[in-house]
């Protein structure tokens, strides 16, 4: 079977590189010179901290009722959302575990694809409302896939050693931890519509709250 568009590469044409800021190992694409590889692992590693930063942070305010929701004030744990923040805690920090979930670096591709949350071993659940059963899908592992260089990915390595501001990373980072959150197990034609903004929307602000979104 053919592969879709979007199942890009992830192995080949990368190079396992230590950041020297966590000494975890970090999949960069082979490009440019070994500085800027380098500092291409210590984005990846920064950007794992910060991220781990939010879901912790979202954690403790799990009983903060700062969330308006049909008129009245609840916490996250109360929304209908909860259930793919718990989902987020469990793919990206099983057991508390920083180091389980992989960031790796955008494979270079001419489909435009900036950044990817692709979702792996996807398995097939029962899920009791209260009022019926409905069968839902869910990936066991993912991986977030983020340009950094972006005369690298979409036009032809132009100039690998080119990177982009870190706030700007950052932001595609937090775009694509979103669709964990949401559970987007498939690829569709837009998965940016309801629910996906809510959810969004929540992600920026609890990243404000905690400092991992710097505000001027
Ligand atoms: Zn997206």
């Amino acid at each position: 079977m053919k592969k879709p568009f979007w199942d890009v590469e992830e192995d080949i044409g990368f190079i396992d590189t230590k950041s020297k800021l966590d000494n975890h190992s970090y999949k960069v694409w082979n490009a440019g010179k070994p500085e800027t590889i380098q500092h291409v692992a210590d984005i990846l590693a920064r950007i794992r901290k910060d991220l781990n930063k939010l879901l912790k942070y979202i954690h403790t305010i799990k009983d903060v009722k700062n969330i308006k929701f049909e008129g009245k004030m609840i916490s996250w744990s109360e929304h209908p959302i909860a259930f793919g923040i718990y989902h987020c805690f469990e793919i990206h920090l099983p057991g508390g575990d920083e180091y389980s979930f992989n960031y790796q670096e955008m494979t270079p591709n001419k489909d435009g694809i900036l950044g990817l949350n692709k979702p792996k071993i996807i398995k097939k659940m029962k899920l009791d409302t209260g009022h019926n059963i409905v069968n839902y899908e869910i990936a066991d592992k993912r991986s977030i896939f983020l340009t950094i260089r972006p005369k690298l990915s979409n036009t032809n390595n132009s100039n690998p050693d080119i990177l982009d501001t870190y706030e700007k990373i950052l932001d595609l980072a937090l775009h694509e931890i979103t669709h964990t959150v949401c559970n987007d197990v498939r690829w569709k034609e837009d998965n940016h519509k309801h629910p996906y903004k809510i959810y969004e929307g929540l992600m920026k602000r609890w990243a404000k709250e905690c400092g991992v979104i710097k505000i001027n």
